[in-house]
């Protein structure tokens, strides 16, 4: 027997006797137990004080660096993971997606941290607001890490994934995670912890976990702690309308079920690629993990004509699946969780009959013992009528096909689930695509569409990815995960910062444009990125601009542009006051003005943002460019990104061009 113990306030706790059972899918038979009271508060109180500073102090980069130490860690010891998923009912492809894909989903986490936050302690949201004329006042808003714990209540169907696509984000934040998994698949979910935790990859007090149930957690929650929940409508219902969460106003956000739709365009006929690929998405969806996703493709809607053949089709598909010991490489089909959780989908069959008549499947278990069960088609012929098909979610290999006469009839039928994590959309058709779209994205977290042209690189219509969001709008909870560093904001706070661009430099840890420069005292390109500071600015010497240099420029480029090079149409031009220069010659000339020729430690320009060509530059004009490092970023131990805030500016003192340049400067 499994004793799957919590970690609270640095230590084990073993099961005790009110411990929660755990059941194998395959034979039934109990295998584990999970739970212990806990002391909730001293494991908030852990969180709070010891795990929350110590995160605090590393920056976002720190902390991206360690978490991919830590899915490379848990990578190299994933085996038993693998081993225990069986128990699951999960087959080796379905514990795939939750083992592997939870480790990449970490990897996906790691290395956008690296990438699109500054290794620093304050995430600047947005450009600086203007709010005063002459720029002395001016908004910022940034975002900082919560001071609570971030409480992670998770769903049963992917006890890796579903840990890790929460952690990530969380950690990346700063903010230190107690994890209460779901107590059917919690063994599992044990084992990937308790690998992380040996790593020591982050500080103490970063992580607990929590066995069976939570006890009185949620009523000692604070305003600084939040809420991510995945797991039924229910349940989420239930825990967010405590009075406690409410008055704290306590951050909740809810992933739940939804009733998923997969549209087959009218142009998918038999015959082509787009309606095998109709039918091969559709039988995944309805064997992986015995259906038991929550983006799993709970509504079918096929054109009218288009509806026998799907039936025939999904029918013979559905037919070459193979149901049994999950452990069985040729297995494609495993079990669900457990015995409770068949007839809990067996009941919900019994109200979809009301409206859907069966036209794949038996009421006949595979196999004699465990939680096995046969997919389950379902014909609903009237779906306008209908209501269960669209709002009872069986958790497990069942799927509802109905008919649509039209697209603004099939966007009606996806809209009636009331709010989907996701719809596919399968067609050839960019009309079609575009005007589906537009009917049903209000009311899905992600649209899916898929073709002959993205059908072999696509990843399916039932997985979340890190780099997008993952949630939905009413039914499915109302809430949002992933999406990259969007996700990461989920634990962090965004406050508008008003004051001088002095303050909001100091306060961003990033040099904002306004704030005070300090003169370099030798060419910055000649500095390495050690010694550059934040503020340190070049004023380079003047250079004029001529008529020959712009007609020289002209012709050896090609750009040989009206504006450039004919007086009387420039003038007709509504934005020039006769020929001017060409914005890439300016931009040219301030490369050719803030240069430092010598092999030095500047190694590259690797690109130029948010460039603006702000007044036009006519012969006769005297520009300089003035170059100030704005923010610096370490990418290895032998060189780091600098990136600069150049300004040129014309001889009355007014900017002409601003831009952002990025170099790689060795350390
Ligand atoms: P569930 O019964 O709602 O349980 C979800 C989680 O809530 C479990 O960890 C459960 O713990 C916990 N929980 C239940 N009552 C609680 C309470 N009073 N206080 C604190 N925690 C409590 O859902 P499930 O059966 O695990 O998962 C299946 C459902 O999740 C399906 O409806 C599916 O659609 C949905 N789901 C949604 C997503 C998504 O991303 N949107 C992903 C996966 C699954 P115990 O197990 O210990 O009761």
């Amino acid at each position: 027997m499994l004793q799957v113990n919590s970690f609270a306030a640095g230590k084990w706790i073993a099961p005790s006797q009110e411990a929660r059972p755990i059941y194998s899918a395959v034979t039934g038979e109990k295998i584990a137990q999970a739970g212990s009271p806990l002391d909730t508060q001293a494991m908030l109180d852990y969180a709070r004080t010891v795990g929350g500073p110590a995160l605090h102090r590393l920056t976002f980069h720190d902390r991206a660096r360690r978490l991919k130490a830590l899915a490379l860690y848990l990578k190299e010891r994933k085996k038993p993971l693998y081993g225990l998923s069986y128990t699951t009912g999960a087959t080796h492809a379905d514990s795939q997606i939750d083992i592997d894909g939870g480790i990449t989903t970490m990897l996906v986490f790691a290395s956008k941290g690296r990438r699109e936050l500054p290794d620093a302690h304050v995430y600047l949201d947005g450009e600086m607001e203007q709010l005063s004329r002459s720029g002395t006042f001016m908004g910022q808003h940034i975002c900082t890490p919560m001071l609570g714990a971030a409480v992670h209540i998770n769903a049963y169907n992917f006890p890796v994934w579903g840990m890790l696509e929460k952690l990530a984000p969380t950690l990346l934040a700063g903010v230190p995670a107690i994890i209460k998994p779901a107590t059917a698949t919690a063994h599992v979910a044990e084992v990937a912890f308790r690998i992380m935790l040996e790593s020591g990859i982050f500080p103490e007090g970063a992580m607990q976990f929590i066995a069976g149930g939570s006890g009185g957690l949620l009523g000692q929650l604070g305003p600084q702690d939040t809420v991510a929940f995945t797991g039924s409508a229910d349940t989420a219902l239930k825990l967010r309308s405590s009075e406690h969460l409410l008055r704290h106003a306590v951050r909740f956000t809810a992933e739940q079920d939804s009733l998923n739709a997969s549209i087959l365009g009218p142009d998918a006929t038999p015959g082509t690629p787009e309606f095998d690929l109709f039918i091969t998405e559709a039988a995944r969806e309805i064997t992986t993990k015995a259906g038991q996703k929550c983006t799993a493709i709970r509504r079918i809607i096929a054109p009218e004509p288009l509806v026998e053949p799907v039936i025939d089709a999904l029918s013979a598909r559905l037919d070459t699946a193979r149901i049994g010991d999950p452990a069985a490489r040729e297995t494609t089909m495993g079990a669900l969780v457990s015995e409770a959780q068949r007839a809990d989908v067996q009941a919900r069959l019994a109200t979809l009959a009301s409206e859907a008549q069966r036209v794949y499947g038996t009421d006949t278990a595979p196999l004699d013992q465990g939680a096995f069960m046969t997919p389950q088609l379902l014909h609903c012929p009237a779906p306008d009528e209908a209501q269960a098909v669209h709002a009872v979610e069986a958790f497990g290999p069942v799927s509802t096909i109905m008919p649509y006469r039209d697209l603004l009839h099939a966007a009606a039928l996806a809209n009636r689930g009331g709010g989907s994590l996701v719809a596919s959309v399968i067609t050839h058709d960019p009309d079609v695509a575009s005007q589906l779209a537009q009917g049903i994205a209000a009311h899905h977290g992600r649209i899916y569409v898929n073709d002959r042209d993205s059908m072999e690189e696509s990843t399916g219509h039932g997985s979340p990815l890190p780099h997008m969001v993952h949630g939905g709008p009413g039914r499915a909870g109302g809430g949002e995960e992933m999406g990259g560093v969007r996700g990461v904001m989920h634990y962090m706070q965004r406050t508008a910062v008003q004051g001088s661009p002095r303050m909001l430099s100091a306060i961003g840890q990033t040099w904002l444009p306004g704030a005070p420069v300090t003169k370099a005292v030798e060419h910055p390109f000649r500095r390495r990125f050690g010694d550059l500071a934040l503020g340190e600015s070049l004023l380079t010497a003047p250079r004029k601009i001529t008529l020959a240099d712009i007609e020289h420029f002209a012709h050896f480029t090609g750009d040989t542009f009206y504006a450039h090079m004919n007086e009387a149409a420039a003038r007709a031009n509504p934005f020039f006051p006769g020929r001017v220069a060409h914005g890439y010659l300016l931009l040219s000339f301030a490369a050719g003005l803030f240069v430092e020729p010598n092999p030095g430690p500047v190694l590259a320009n690797t690109g130029l943002n948010a460039l603006r060509f702000q007044k036009p530059v006519v012969p006769g004009d005297r520009l300089r460019a003035r170059l100030t490092v704005k923010r610096k970023t370490k990418r290895t131990e032998d060189y780091g990104e600098v990136l600069w805030h150049v300004e040129l500016e014309n001889q009355e003192g007014e900017a002409v061009a601003t831009y952002e340049l990025l170099t790689m400067v060795a350390t």
